[in-house]
């Protein structure tokens, strides 16, 4: 019969544990957001926002699978206090570069965990008279109902672990695996 190898199957990346979504998982749902997106603004030009630097791939795939023209802008902002859990007390790093007024509107995320940054985010850019405005965010958490943001386009709703890979980062690093998984425990310990 068929032997598993000792030690197990090979790992995809020595640090993960466990892939959560793959990179064909990924693309699939880009597209099929894509043609959602495509749909609902056509006829119309959409402003990407997006939020960095999380959403850089989300961004970059999803921008480049639109038909609708689009243009793009990027913010970057940061939870006061621990660096595990967002606290909804938010500081802008980079704001964006010119006026949403009028405009329609999308914020592209990575993740929604507890949704504070994501709300906060939200009532700041409706301030500032959009014509239209709307998130779309690759993956969300269970938390996340528990704060009343509106996310219109949702990925993929996984479990509430620590996730890195496709963008998302652990002190920086593994932003560029194609995939999403959790970390194993030593390469947690090893950066922490
Ligand atoms: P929230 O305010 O919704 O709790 O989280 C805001 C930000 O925290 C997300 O946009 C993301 O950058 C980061 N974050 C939340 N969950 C995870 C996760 O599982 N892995 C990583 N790497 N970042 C996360
Ligand atoms: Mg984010
Ligand atoms: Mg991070």
């Amino acid at each position: 019969g068929t032997s598993i190898p000792a030690g197990g199957p090979p790992r995809a990346h020595p640090d993960i544990d466990e892939i959560l979504v793959s990179r064909d998982e990924i693309a699939a749902k880009i597209a099929e957001l894509a043609a959602r997106v495509d749909a609902d603004y056509a006829g119309r030009e959409i402003l990407l926002v997006g939020v960095l630097k999380g959403a850089v791939m989300v961004m970059a795939d999803l921008s480049r699978a639109l038909s609708v023209p689009i243009t793009m802008e990027f913010m970057a902002v940061s939870s006061y206090g621990s660096t595990t859990s967002s606290s909804g007390v938010v500081r802008i790093l980079k704001d964006l570069d010119r006026s949403i007024e009028g405009q329609d509107v999308l914020v592209v995320e990575d993740i929604i965990d507890s949704g504070l940054t994501l709300s906060w985010l939200l009532r700041n850019l409706r301030s500032r008279g959009p014509a239209s405005l709307e998130v779309l965010a690759l993956f969300r958490k269970p938390e996340a109902i528990t704060v009343d943001v509106d996310v219109r386009y949702v990925g993929f709703d996984i479990p509430s672990a620590f996730v890195v890979g496709y963008g998302l980062d652990y002190a920086e690093h593994y932003r560029t695996l194609p995939f999403v998984g959790t970390l194993t425990p030593e390469a947690i310990a090893r950066r922490a």
